[in-house]
């Protein structure tokens, strides 16, 4: 039986692994930590529970093909329940806008806001339905092994159609004049870490995704998933080994060969799939080469400063499940702070979610549980930065603008806080730079130009997760789990437990 090693038990190695041990791979997974997820975590205490990264489940379908791959229905996993209205957005002057699926609700608030803007916005989600299913279709959803696969003349247009060449702001300034609306419609770059001005406008997908495909939460939180993920795993024969960091990738010429743990013991394996960050895998885990430096040039997504709060009092209702507090009249100097001085903005914008107004039971019934995400450069070792003085900055412009809108003296029954921020990236998640979502997804840093999810000179070394192609958010490594499984299956030996089975059944397990 051919042996397949997974570095790293976030969601691209929990569904790399189930999907490998599924077609047959005997497969062994190394965590670092003592728990799978990665930057998808829990922490519970008291009573309260927080999801500590991901809040936002989009795309359900994507989520329900890997089940189907691995042998499940999604249902019989998570119950999914769809938030709508999605989120409130709050500007600075004080107004909020509801982001919600009812068109009519959507009519008479964009109207309210500025005369046309309805008809603006469904023009606006008709390019994102557009940009989502080329993209998904032509770029996103498969492997590129050479330019000749990614410029074909075929696809040369729909760079072009997909307007990777423009940048996402500017493009929603032609839909919207009110600045609020140009803010709302282009936030939501900040889920891959990318300032909007810099982001392509092909990511008005996201926009359109929200509203079409919704946004769900899974009852009992977002750590469901991983739990189910590594359960179905553990089902298929993966074995699971925590606490387990790697150390060093043993090569052996053209190829890989093993893996040393951090206490030295060592494990051979036919193949091997790093989850871990790929910019790390490459400068600590395999022998020194080139790649190194060129990957720290790259460009590096935003850190991000975490609280979790546990409250005792009364739940505000002036929080939805998901609140984005956005410095509106000051945008485009918030972004440059982040993405150019690696700093944080004086006017912050940020993230509030209270996952008690879905699902009472994260904290006690005299209480909240409430996640506070504020974006932060990540880190860079010319230019040290203090850390704990950012996030008692940080701390200071949540209260003060959650106080402007009435939820006042927070700060006093907040009844404990943790926090996480980007040396907790780095040190923890092991995170190059910090970088909360991995390497940036510029134009020259997507698709064939995006790290590839095989090593060009070890043939059986291959990434999955948010820094190799396709890129981050969870919905979007579960890709890069199935394009990184089909390019193993395709490469190498097929395992003995199935080299009785038809191809059509190894394209079925592929699909
Ligand atoms: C604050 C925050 C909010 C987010 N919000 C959303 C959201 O709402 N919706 C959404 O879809 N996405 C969201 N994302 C993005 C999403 O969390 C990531 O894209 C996704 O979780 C990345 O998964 P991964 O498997 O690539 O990596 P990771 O989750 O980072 O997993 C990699 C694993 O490798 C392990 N590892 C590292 N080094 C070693 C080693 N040497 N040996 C063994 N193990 C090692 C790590 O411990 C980790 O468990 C958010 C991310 C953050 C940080």
């Amino acid at each position: 039986m051919y042996t397949a090693i997974v570095i790293g038990a976030g969601i691209g190695g929990l569904a790399t692994a189930a999907r490998l041990a599924r077609a047959g791979y005997k497969v062994t997974l190394l965590e670092k930590n003592s728990r799978p997820g990665g930057r998808t975590d829990t922490i519970e205490g008291d009573g309260f529970r927080f999801d500590t990264g991901p809040t936002l489940f989009l795309m359900p379908g994507i989520f329900a093909e890997t089940y189907r791959a691995i042998g499940e229905r999604m249902e019989a996993h998570l119950e999914l329940l769809r938030l709508d209205p999605t989120y409130r957005v709050h500007f600075h002057n004080g107004t909020s806008f509801d982001i919600t699926a009812d068109l009519n609700s959507m009519r008479e608030q964009l109207e309210a806001m500025e005369p046309g803007a309805f008809k603006a916005f469904l023009d606006f989600m008709s390019e994102g339905y557009s940009h989502y299913h080329l993209s998904l279709e032509h770029f996103v959803g498969r492997n590129f092994t050479s330019w000749f696969e990614y410029l074909t003349p075929a696809n040369m247009p729909l760079i072009f159609r997909v307007k990777a060449l423009r940048k996402h702001y500017k493009n929603t300034a032609r839909y919207f004049k009110d600045p609020r609306l140009r803010a709302a419609f282009s936030f939501q770059n900040m889920y891959l870490g990318v300032s909007p001005y810099d982001a392509m406008a092909t990511y008005s997908l996201l926009q359109y995704s929200e509203i079409a495909d919704g946004v769900w939460f899974p009852r009992g939180g977002m750590y469901k998933l991983i739990e189910s993920l590594a359960a179905i795993a553990e089902g298929l024969g993966v074995q699971f080994r925590y606490n387990s960091p790697v150390s060093r990738i043993e090569v052996e010429g053209s190829r890989v060969s093993g893996v040393t743990l951090e206490n030295g013991e060592r494990l051979g394996g036919d193949v091997i799939i790093a989850n871990a960050d790929l910019p790390y895998v490459y400068s600590e885990l395999l022998p020194e080469e080139r790649l190194t430096d060129h990957l720290a040039k790259k460009r590096y997504s935003s850190s991000a400063l975490m609280f979790y709060w546990a409250i005792r009092g009364e739940r505000s209702s002036l929080l939805l499940h998901h609140n984005v507090f956005l410095s509106d009249h000051r945008y485009r100097e918030s972004f440059d702070r982040i993405f150019q001085d690696l700093k944080l903005p004086d006017e912050p914008s940020f993230y509030v979610c209270a996952p008690t107004r879905t699902e009472p039971s994260f904290a006690p019934p005299d209480g909240d549980s409430l996640l506070v995400l504020v974006p932060v450069g990540h880190i860079d070792d010319s230019k040290p930065q203090d850390w704990s003085a950012l996030r008692e900055k940080a701390r200071e412009a949540v209260f003060s603008r959650l106080d402007m809108l009435g939820l006042t003296g927070l700060n006093d029954i907040i009844e404990f806080e943790k926090t996480i921020g980007p040396e907790d990236y780095l040190k923890r998640l092991n995170l190059t730079k910090g970088a909360a979502f991995g390497l940036s997804h510029s134009f020259s840093q997507v698709g064939y130009m995006r790290p590839h999810n095989r090593h060009r000179r070890y043939k059986n070394l291959y990434f999955v997760g948010a820094s190799t192609h396709p890129g981050t958010g969870l919905p979007i490594v579960l890709i890069s789990a199935r394009l990184v499984v089909e390019r193993i299956l395709r490469e190498q030996p097929v395992p003995e437990k199935h080299v009785s089975i038809s191809t059509s059944q190894i394209m079925e397990l592929e699909r």
